[in-house]
């Protein structure tokens, strides 16, 4: 009788891989396979995990050992490379293999639905079959919407298609400068490559923002109409999340759109990856296994021996550094692809000579009044939803204080309540000032629902919209609210960063940006960088296409410091020099990218538990070539009832510092405490 013994992967928090033995019946012919999905018993539990090796014996004595269940043999087993991708980050983060490479695999392929599976697997093979023998991308050429490419584009494309095997491309291109017209000509170059050898491709295309894959998909469908599409984002339903999963992982969806998880899809012809606005924060998962999608990309396409694709006007700084080490190749689109559209001319607004008692200067007014004059759109961008941040009492000083948190309640009047923004806590807006009964409650400070009151009373035959998380909670009512601005139904969009990102708004020529000083002096180091890429995307919204009357597009800053060297940069459209003196801050303050590093983070009861806690891993090991700082408290300290600080570990030297971490998370996932703590590798939040 046949006997294997299967090492397998788990989806749970202990740090290792379990052994199975597997014992061939007589009614089940098939042998198991590395990269198979297996039901195994765990505890009282039977639960899916993925076979990582198979054996003729196991260290573990025989009779410690359980039986496998059953083998799961619906779907191609997964491939030796994607589990490779899938250790390397369970490494690199310092998290259990079994919670990299289990969670992205849809629920009804690691639970028992066999049936679903074939139903999906039918549905993906019929479609496939109409395009059998015809290729994907024969038809392209004929396609009648590309349009001719400059000359710029045609240098890019022909460098990320030229380059044979692995190469790290940073397409450094200002906002409308045709990134898109890029990504489509080299991922076709690609299929067709491919096709003249006789192979299959797939092309992996990320995108920061959920928001965006609608508008990247139709640009995708209508270039590439016989080809399969896959989008793996996180609002996907069960059924669909199978499907293009299945499409995705037996090789079906030549072209595969979604947010930073699919980065972790199972894509057996890879050929390409892309991923757009790569210095979008949201390529950063912020809890679980906290990958950057941008980084782990990259270290596919070198895995893959592929080309990778990192686009954007603002360039994360790493990035920027990796380009002028020559580790990146750097290529610029300098000019905004549409002949007569230019860049827009970006003014400050002065706050310390004008009053703005409602959010909005005279000058922004006046120039808000002119474009709906002219019938021509406009955004106004203010990072802070809700009404006000904060309400409160002018007799005693009481303030709308959250009681679970270090932050305030923020008031929200149209659904009439006080809310945490950090733990959801909700309450009625009180009548009365709970401290000395005052009646006359005060909202402090402006919220994006506030500009929207003041707008109509301001402007009341305009058509405003105000698009931002509260707005948007509907599923699919982003997307109405962004076709709403396409089709030219919205003369003033008001919204928070959810309107800054990518969006080719083709009407729009007046961009506002109400309190923009806000981050300037945040104690995050990243802060200053955040700000630029978002004003400048934000910025990028405005003037995108032909300008009829020879008219220039314009942002205006609503600013404090319009002496701000970040402001001057930005005023003259100056990312290189931003970049540059970012940096070398960076080098003098001895900050990544020129050192690495780890954070860990503990929340307890108290802050003492927390605190202790990480000084005990602090001097848990000798640790010479990594620096460890004091434990502190975070900046906010108490969310949700619970105190937490961070301890942050750095080092000149990765290696090292991955060589230290590994060690001394073992020592402290064996180490008894109240806190509860996780490692984040690489943070981009301190
Ligand atoms: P980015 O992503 O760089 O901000 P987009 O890819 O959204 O810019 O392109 C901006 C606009 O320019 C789009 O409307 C696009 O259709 C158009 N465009 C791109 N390339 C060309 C080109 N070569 N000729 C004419 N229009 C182009
Ligand atoms: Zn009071
Ligand atoms: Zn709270």
């Amino acid at each position: 009788m046949l006997k294997k013994f299967l090492t397998v992967a788990i989806d749970t928090p202990l740090d290792t891989v379990f052994d199975y033995r597997w014992t061939q019946t007589a009614t089940a012919s098939l042998i198991p396979q590395v990269g198979q999905f297996v039901r195994v018993p765990f505890g009282r539990r039977e639960i899916t995990g993925l076979v990582l090796k198979v054996q003729d014996s196991s260290e573990v004595d025989d009779d410690k050992l359980r039986d496998v269940i059953e083998l799961r043999h619906h779907i191609t087993p997964l491939s030796s490379q994607w589990i490779a991708l899938c250790q390397f980050a369970a490494e690199y983060y310092q998290r259990p293999i079994g919670e990299v490479a289990l969670p992205g695999v849809p629920k009804h392929v690691r639970e028992a639905k066999p049936a679903s599976i074939e139903r999906a697997l039918k549905k993906i093979r019929t479609k496939s079959s109409d395009t059998d023998g015809v290729p994907v991308s024969a038809d392209v050429d004929n396609s009648i919407q590309a349009p001719a490419l400059n000359d710029e584009q045609r240098a890019a494309v022909a460098a990320i298609t030229g380059s044979a095997g692995f190469a790290s491309h940073l397409l450094f291109g200002v906002t409308g400068s045709g990134k898109t017209e890029v990504y489509l000509h080299a991922a076709h170059a690609v299929l067709q490559q491919a096709q003249v050898m006789g192979e299959r491709a797939q092309i992996l295309l990320l995108v920061p923002e959920i928001n965006l894959t609608p508008q990247l998909e139709h640009h995708v469908r209508a270039r590439f109409p016989r080809a399969t599409v896959a989008t793996l984002h996180s609002q996907l339903s069960e059924g669909e999340r199978l499907r293009h999963w299945l499409s995705a992982h037996e090789g079906h969806a030549e072209i595969v759109l979604g947010t930073r998880l699919a980065v972790l899809a199972s894509l057996p012809h890879l050929k390409l990856i892309v991923i757009d606005e790569e210095h979008d924060p949201s390529y950063k998962q912020q809890e679980g296994l906290r990958y950057s999608a941008r980084d782990l990309g990259v270290w596919r396409a070198r895995q893959l021996n592929i080309p990778v694709v990192l686009g954007s006007a603002t360039p994360s700084v790493e990035s920027w550094y990796h380009a002028s080490s020559g580790r990146y190749r750097r290529l610029d689109l300098t000019q905004r692809a549409i002949a007569q559209a230019s860049l827009p001319r970006i003014g400050l607004i002065d706050m310390e000579r004008h009053k703005a008692p409602d959010g909005l200067s005279p000058p922004l007014m006046d120039a808000l009044r002119e474009r709906l004059a002219q019938g021509e759109q406009s955004l106004l961008f203010l990072n802070r939803r809700g009404y006000a941040p904060v309400i409160h009492c002018d007799a005693c000083g009481w303030i709308s204080h959250c009681r679970r948190c270090t932050a305030f309640m923020v008031l929200h009047k149209p659904e009439r309540r006080l809310r945490c923004h950090h733990c959801s806590l909700e309450l009625r807006i009180p009548t009365s000032c709970p401290t000395c009964g005052n009646v006359d409650l005060q909202p402090l400070g402006r919220g994006t629902q506030r500009v929207e009151e003041y707008l109509h009373t301001l402007f009341p035959t305009a058509r405003l919209l105000r698009i931002d998380a509260d707005s948007t909670r509907r599923k699919g009512s982003a997307q109405q609210a962004f076709e709403a601005v396409h089709r030219g139904e919205v003369d003033i969009l008001l919204g928070t960063q959810m309107v800054a990102k990518g969006h080719d708004f083709q009407r729009l020529t007046l961009v506002g940006a109400i309190n923009p000083d806000t981050a300037l002096f945040s104690p995050d180091y990243r802060a200053g960088e955040r700000l630029f890429a978002q004003l400048m995307q934000v910025a990028g919204r405005a003037g995108r296409a032909a300008m009829a009357n020879g008219r220039q597009s314009e942002v205006l800053l609503q600013t404090r410091y319009p002496q701000h060297p970040l402001y001057r940069a930005l005023q003259a459209h100056d990312y290189t020099g931003f970049a540059t003196a970012t940096l070398e801050e960076r080098q003098t303050a001895g900050l990544p990218p020129f050192i690495f590093q780890a954070l860990l983070r503990a929340e307890a009861k108290t802050l003492d538990t927390a605190l202790s806690f990480l000084q005990s891993a602090r001097d848990l090991m000798p640790h010479q070539d990594i620096r460890i700082n004091e434990p502190v408290p975070m900046t906010i300290t108490r969310v949700a009832g619970m105190e937490r600080a961070q301890l942050l570990l750095e080092s000149p030297s990765r290696t090292q510092l991955h060589a230290f971490l590994k060690p001394w998370m073992q020592t402290l996932r064996a180490t008894k405490t109240r806190a509860r703590w996780s490692l984040e590798v690489d943070p981009i939040d301190i």
